[in-house]
C-alpha cells in the first residue's frame, strides 16, 4: 500500500495498468470473503426450515419471496433425492424397451397421472400408460412417447378373453433403456449439496430451495455502502438548478448500482468543496463498510478529496489507474468503527473508492472495482466484473497509453453478439450512457479496432 502522499495525477506510466489494478482489488475482495466470519445460527439439518434457530449476529433469515439478489450463507442441502421416483419427462406409455423396440402389439394394463403412485409393477409384454411428472411403474425402463406409437384394439392369446386396448412403438423408431424417464435421485441425493454458502440467489436458486422445502433462507447481511457526491455545483434532484449547476444525478445512479451488487445503499448529503465539509462528511461515512466518494479526485484546485483521505488516516492502494474514462480513481482504506470482538475492541477499516466526478466514469469505475468488492463484502462467490467476447461491426480508432470503457449497444438477437460504439460527447453524457448497454473495452496498446473483429465487452 503506497503511504498517504499526494501524487502527480498526470504521470500515467508509474499508474498500474488496468490489469494490475484489477489483480489488485481482486486479491483484496477474496480476503475480503475469507476474513468474512462463518454461518452461527446453521442448525443439524442446514437451511431445512425445520431446523430453525436464531439467527446468529452475522447472517439474517429471509423469507424465500425476499431472496432475490442475497447471497447464501450456508450450503443448501437436498432434503430427500431428486426426484423422488423415477418420473416420467412425457405423456405416452411405460414399457420395457426391448420389447416396445420389436413393434409388438403390447396391452396397456394400467394408467397413472401425476399426483398418483402406480397401483402395481408392469407385467411383461404389457405397456402402462402414464403422464409427464408421473412415477414409473416398478419393471418398465423406459417412456415412449404418445406421438411415437399407434393405438388399437387388440386379442392377445394369452388372455384369450375380450380384445384389449393396446399400443404398437411404430417402426422403424425403437426405444433405449432409460429414455423418457429421470431416475430416482438422478438429480440430487439426499443430504448432497445443491449451492455452497456464497451463491448468489436468483430465480433458479428460489426453485431449488423450494424443491428442498426452505421457505425461509439463511444469508449475509449486506454490507452499508456510503455514498458522497462532492461538489460545489451540485443541487438535489428535486431542486431547479441556477445557472451553473446540475443535479446530483450520481449518487441515485450509484444507489442503484450498490443495490444490484448486493449492498446496501446510504446516501449522504452533497458534500462541498471545502476542507471542513470533506472532513465532516468522512467522519459521519466512516461507519459504512465502503465509501463511494465521487468527484473531487481529479488534479484541480478544488479536487480535494485525496487530501481529506489523509487527514481522515486513509492509506491508499492506488490512486489512479491507466483507463478512461477513470483514470483519476482512488482505492484505499480508512479508520472506521470499533467492533467488540469477543472481550477486545477491534479497529474496523473503511474501503473507500474515490470515483471521478464524470458520471460515465463514475459508472464505469464503480463496475470495474467498486463492484466486486461489494460482492465479497456481502460474502459473494462469483465478483465480477462480467466481460463477453462481441464482434465489432465497425472500425474503432484510438490512442493506446489507457485501456478505454466506451459506451457501447450490443445486440444479442443474432447468432453472435455484435458490438457497435454509442456516439458520446465524454464521459459528461448521461444521455449516451443511458443509450449504451455495455462498454467496449479497447486495451491499451490498440490503437485500432477492426470491424467484424471479435473484441471484449464489459458488461452491466
Ligand atoms: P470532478 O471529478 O469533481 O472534477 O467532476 C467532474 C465532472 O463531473 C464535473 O463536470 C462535475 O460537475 C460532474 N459531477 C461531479 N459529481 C457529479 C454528480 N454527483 N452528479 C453528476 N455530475 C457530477
Ligand atoms: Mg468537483
Amino acid at each position: 500500500m503506497s503511504s498517504a502522499r499526494r501524487r502527480s495525477k498526470s504521470s500515467s506510466p508509474e499508474l498500474p495498468s488496468y490489469e494490475e489494478a484489477a489483480a489488485l482489488v481482486a486479491a483484496y475482495a477474496a480476503r475480503l470473503t475469507r476474513l468474512r466470519p462463518g454461518p452461527r445460527s446453521a442448525g443439524p439439518r442446514g437451511s431445512s426450515p425445520r431446523s430453525s434457530g436464531p439467527a446468529g449476529p452475522c447472517i439474517e433469515r429471509v423469507p424465500l419471496d425476499r431472496a432475490l439478489g442475497r447471497v447464501l450463507a450456508e450450503p443448501l442441502r437436498a432434503d430427500a433425492d431428486q426426484p423422488p421416483f423415477p418420473r416420467s419427462t412425457r405423456d405416452g406409455f411405460a414399457c420395457r424397451a426391448a420389447e416396445a423396440s420389436s413393434h409388438r402389439p403390447l396391452a396397456v394394463v394400467g394408467s397413472t397421472r401425476a399426483g398418483q403412485t402406480p397401483s402395481g409393477s408392469l407385467p411383461r409384454g404389457a405397456v402402462w400408460e402414464i403422464m409427464t411428472g408421473a412415477p414409473v411403474p416398478a419393471g418398465a425402463d423406459a417412456v415412449v412417447m404418445l406421438e411415437h406409437v399407434e393405438e388399437f384394439d387388440a386379442h392377445f392369446e394369452e388372455s384369450g378373453g375380450p380384445s384389449a386396448h393396446a399400443v404398437r412403438l411404430l417402426p422403424p423408431r425403437t426405444i433405449r433403456k432409460g429414455e423418457n424417464i429421470v431416475a430416482r435421485g438422478a438429480q440430487a441425493r439426499k443430504g448432497e449439496k445443491l449451492l455452497s454458502a456464497g451463491s448468489l440467489i436468483g430465480s433458479a436458486q428460489i426453485a431449488l430451495a423450494g424443491s428442498c422445502g426452505c421457505a425461509m433462507l439463511n444469508v449475509f447481511p449486506k454490507p452499508r455502502v456510503a455514498i458522497l457526491s462532492t461538489g460545489d455545483e451540485l443541487v438535489a434532484i428535486r431542486s431547479s438548478p441556477g445557472a451553473s449547476q446540475i443535479r446530483n444525478s450520481s449518487s441515485a445512479m450509484l444507489a442503484a448500482m450498490v443495490r444490484a451488487a448486493g449492498g446496501d445503499p446510504w446516501v449522504l448529503p452533497i458534500a462541498r468543496d471545502t476542507a471542513k465539509s470533506l472532513d465532516a462528511a468522512l467522519t459521519r461515512a466512516a461507519s459504512a463498510d465502503l465509501l463511494l466518494i465521487t468527484g473531487g479526485v481529479s488534479a484541480g484546485k478544488f479536487d480535494l478529496v485525496e487530501p481529506a483521505l489523509i487527514r481522515a488516516g486513509a492509506r491508499f492502494h492506488f490512486t489512479g489507474v491507466r483507463i478512461q474514462p477513470g483514470k483519476p480513481l482512488v482505492f484505499g482504506e480508512m479508520p472506521s468503527r470499533s467492533i467488540n470482538a469477543g472481550s477486545k475492541l477491534r479497529r474496523t477499516k473503511c474501503c473507500c473508492f474515490g470515483l471521478p466526478g464524470n458520471p460515465v466514469s463514475s459508472a464505469v469505475t464503480f463496475m470495474l472495482f467498486a463492484a466486486p468488492v461489494i460482492a465479497a463484502l456481502a460474502g459473494q462467490q462469483d465478483r465480477g466484473p462480467h466481460f463477453a467476447l462481441a464482434r465489432l461491426s465497425e472500425d474503432v480508432k484510438t490512442k493506446t497509453g489507457l485501456t478505454r470503457f466506451l459506451p457501447a449497444a450490443c445486440t444479442f438477437s443474432g447468432a453472435v453478439p455484435e458490438v457497435a460504439l454509442v456516439p458520446w460527447q465524454g464521459s459528461g453524457d448521461l444521455a449516451a450512457m443511458a443509450r449504451a448497454n455495455c462498454f467496449l473495452v479497447v486495451p491499451e496498446d490498440s490503437d485500432r479496432l477492426r470491424a467484424g473483429s471479435t473484441v471484449r465487452i464489459l458488461l452491466p
